[in-house]
């Protein structure tokens, strides 16, 4: 299949990619892999922006499940992300790419603001833009804060890192005749309720025209093969 050729793109890391073998938390040498990948894709002349999730060290639901309130519980899941943006950006600009950070919840010694035009001004002079704290709302994933700021932004497309290579008619880690899709729609996705983001994110992408692009961002060097139209992966498009 070809896919089409894309530009500007936002690539959405889940902190679970961030966690290597680990259970949780941030492991480096991933952090560094991951960055590489990003690098590469940057040389070959695409403009990135990245949103960062923050599940590897603290998801809303889990906390509120343990009994915090669930507003705070999410505002710590937001924190989370700042972290793992800011290792992110450490990586990035150890291999001297030109990296800028922006939260949604201004914390001014950190990282700028969430500023929209800066946003765009930083990717047209080829830094990196990594977006933290998610939508800064409560009750939103980072899911939900990567189609948003895709559409802000005007990327041609969403690219979601996972570990695995695109989408299946059922989990293929328990279900070994589960198929893998080309390409599929976006009422597809929500009709059969397919793994993809959450609805939420899936919803925004289709009525902003934003295809999902999904890949295992684990495999070395994906990320810019999958770019270049090769590699494996599920493109969710209208
Ligand atoms: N979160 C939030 N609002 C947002 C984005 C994230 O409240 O706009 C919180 C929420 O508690 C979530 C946590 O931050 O569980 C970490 O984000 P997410 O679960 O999306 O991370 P990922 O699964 O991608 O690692």
């Amino acid at each position: 299949m070809t896919r089409p050729h894309f530009n500007r793109i936002l690539l959405k890391l889940s902190g679970e990619v961030l966690m290597g073998k680990g259970q949780f938390g941030i492991d480096p040498e991933t952090v560094t892999r991951m960055a590489q990948q990003i690098a590469e894709a940057k040389e070959a002349g695409h403009q990135l922006c990245i949103v960062v999730g923050g599940g590897n060290i603290f998801r809303g639901i889990a906390g509120a499940a343990k009994g915090f309130d669930r507003t705070s519980a999410d505002y710590m899941g937001m924190l989370a992300t700042v972290m793992n943006a800011l290792a992110m950006q450490n990586a990035l600009e150890k291999l001297g790419v030109d990296t800028r950070v922006q939260s949604a919840i201004p914390m001014a010694s950190v990282c700028e603001p969430y500023i929209r035009r800066r946003a765009l001004r930083h990717m047209e002079k080829g830094r990196i833009v990594i977006f933290a704290a998610g939508t800064g709302n409560p009750y939103f994933t980072t899911d939900t804060a990567a189609a948003l700021r895709a559409a802000e932004m005007g990327c041609d497309a969403l690219f979601k890192g996972t570990s695995v290579d695109g989408v299946y008619n059922a989990d293929p880690k328990s279900d070994p005749g589960a198929t893998r899709y080309d390409s599929l729609g976006f009422g597809r996705v929500l009709a059969d309720n397919l793994k993809v983001m959450d609805a939420a994110a899936v919803a925004l992408c289709r009525d902003n025209n934003i295809p999902i692009v999904v890949f295992n961002i684990r495999e070395q060097g994906n990320l810019a093969d999958v770019l270049a139209g090769e590699g494996t992966a599920t493109i969710v498009q209208n």
